[in-house]
């Protein structure tokens, strides 16, 4: 297909699905009508004919940078090779602790250097990432060389320590949003959020756990009954709420699983709705069952517990959170908060199980985005002038720093033009793909 049709069938999606937030939240009546149109636009994909493009092209690309990343991952000589090393121990929870391992994974391809990943005595796990997950490289795991700097330090220096995101400076361009530019036309063609792909893929290549790992998540998810149709919750509460996040009752997460089904059934019959429950708090998983009868309510604490004791590592946390992550990500749809990184990384993963799954999630606040990046642009395809007060002028081809989307069919930005800060309707704009000149790994096949 050609990159317009792509494009423009997606535009199609997302701007019907946005008149739908918007009809939802006022006029309730048109709601029905606007939801089949979604259905149709959606029928679009399944009858066009590119199927199969799509799902070969995805593992074309998907092939293509894996095989980048484990030749840069292993050097023929590793005494001389440069190395870009990174402590995994950042001060933070799983998913942010990934989110540092995918960034300084970035700058390594970005800057050519083998990543070496430092994690003995990592929080989640004391004996070092390789114990639960296959090294990062086969032949090269030494952080030392001839000449050792802190980022930036020198094309010529062998060995690099880079510090977290946080307190990076210089800044490379080689940081979310951007993509690598070589894989831009194909990438915008292919998928919704071509950022989120590439971080899905570096999550791919990090996170291939060691044997017994995979076997105790595929033992439980048997034991829990994981079965498809089934939408993945994710509910953080304890220290992130009133912190960094609101609190959001487990009613409003169930309205858009209810919507998620009521949808389906449209297309086929559902039979037993199931739901993944994933939650820091326990009370959560009781709470939702005695709420949801007529629901499976699957993720019970306990099991993931049993689990994390039969492997005699005792890292109750650290399985539960791996197979939360797991089953979420395994999930057909996502409902959860993105101000979450855990829900944020099931999503990342996600996208490795379909060409692409950037529209199969309902986040209750903050849309997609990377701890650290650089600022999030969408450009005006309409113009806009305001007709209630809180919206902005626009003018076609604006750039508008994006801060949210209201899910009403209204988003809030900053328009960088006019430096005005307001809404305007979300349909009005497109994401503002930001590109890198990563290495293009030419040499691979010499
Ligand atoms: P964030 O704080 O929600 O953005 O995500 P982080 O991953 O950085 O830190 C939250 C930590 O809380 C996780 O790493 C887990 O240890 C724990 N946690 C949060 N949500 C869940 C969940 O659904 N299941 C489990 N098992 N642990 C969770």
């Amino acid at each position: 297909p050609n990159t317009q049709y792509e494009l423009l069938r997606r535009r199609l999606y997302s701007n019907t699905k946005e008149l739908w937030y918007f009809i939802h939240s006022g006029l309730l009546d048109l709601h029905k009508k606007s939801k089949s149109l979604i259905y149709d636009i959606e029928q679009l994909a399944e009858v066009d004919g590119y199927a199969t493009w799509r799902e070969r092209e995805a593992n074309d690309l998907s092939n293509l940078v894996q095989e980048r990343f484990r030749f840069l991952q292993n050097p023929k000589n590793c005494d001389s090779a440069k190395k870009l090393v990174c402590n995994l121990n950042k001060g933070c929870g799983y998913g942010c602790q990934l989110h540092h391992a995918v960034y300084c994974f970035m700058v390594a391809y970005g800057t050519q250097r083998t990543l070496i990943l430092k994690s003995k005595g990592w929080r989640y796990h004391k004996g070092g990432w390789e114990e639960i997950f296959k090294p990062i490289s086969d032949t090269c795991t030494d952080p030392t060389g001839e000449s050792v700097s802190n980022w930036p330090g020198h094309q010529d220096t062998q060995v690099i320590n880079l510090p977290i995101i946080d307190s990076l400076s210089p800044r490379p361009p080689y940081l979310p949003l951007a993509i690598p530019e070589d894989l831009a036309p194909r990438l915008t063609r292919l998928h919704g959020d071509p950022i989120v792909w590439w971080v899905g893929q570096i999550l791919k290549y990090l996170l291939r756990p060691q044997e017994k790992i995979s076997k105790i998540i595929q033992d439980t998810m048997t034991k829990m009954g994981f079965k498809r149709p089934i939408v993945g919750v994710h509910v953080r509460r304890t220290d992130k709420v009133g912190t960094e996040a609101a609190y959001h009752g487990i009613e409003e997460y169930m309205s858009h699983v209810d919507e998620y089904y009521n949808y389906l059934e449209l297309k086929r019959p559902v039979g037993q709705r199931r739901v993944y429950l994933a939650t820091d708090d326990p009370k959560v998983v009781t709470e939702a069952k005695n709420k949801y009868p007529h629901y499976e309510i699957i993720g019970d604490p306990s099991i993931s517990k049993t689990a994390a004791v039969s492997t005699r590592y005792s890292d109750t946390s650290l399985f539960g959170i791996i197979l939360d992550i797991h089953m979420l990500s395994m999930s057909d749809y996502l409902v959860c908060t993105f101000s979450s990184q855990v829900c944020r990384v099931a999503y990342e993963i996600m996208q490795n199980y379909y060409p692409d799954a950037s529209a199969k999630f309902r986040s209750l606040d903050d849309i997609y985005y990377y701890g650290g990046q650089n600022a999030h642009n969408v450009v005006a395809v309409w113009p806009h002038e305001p007709r209630r007060s809180g919206e902005m002028t626009i003018s076609a081809g604006d750039l508008i720093g994006i801060a949210g989307n209201h899910w009403n069919g209204f988003s809030k930005g900053r328009n960088v033009r006019t430096n005005q800060i307001g809404f305007y309707p979300s349909f009005k704009v497109k994401d503002k793909i930001e590109t890198a000149k990563y290495p293009t790994y030419s040499e691979m096949h010499k």
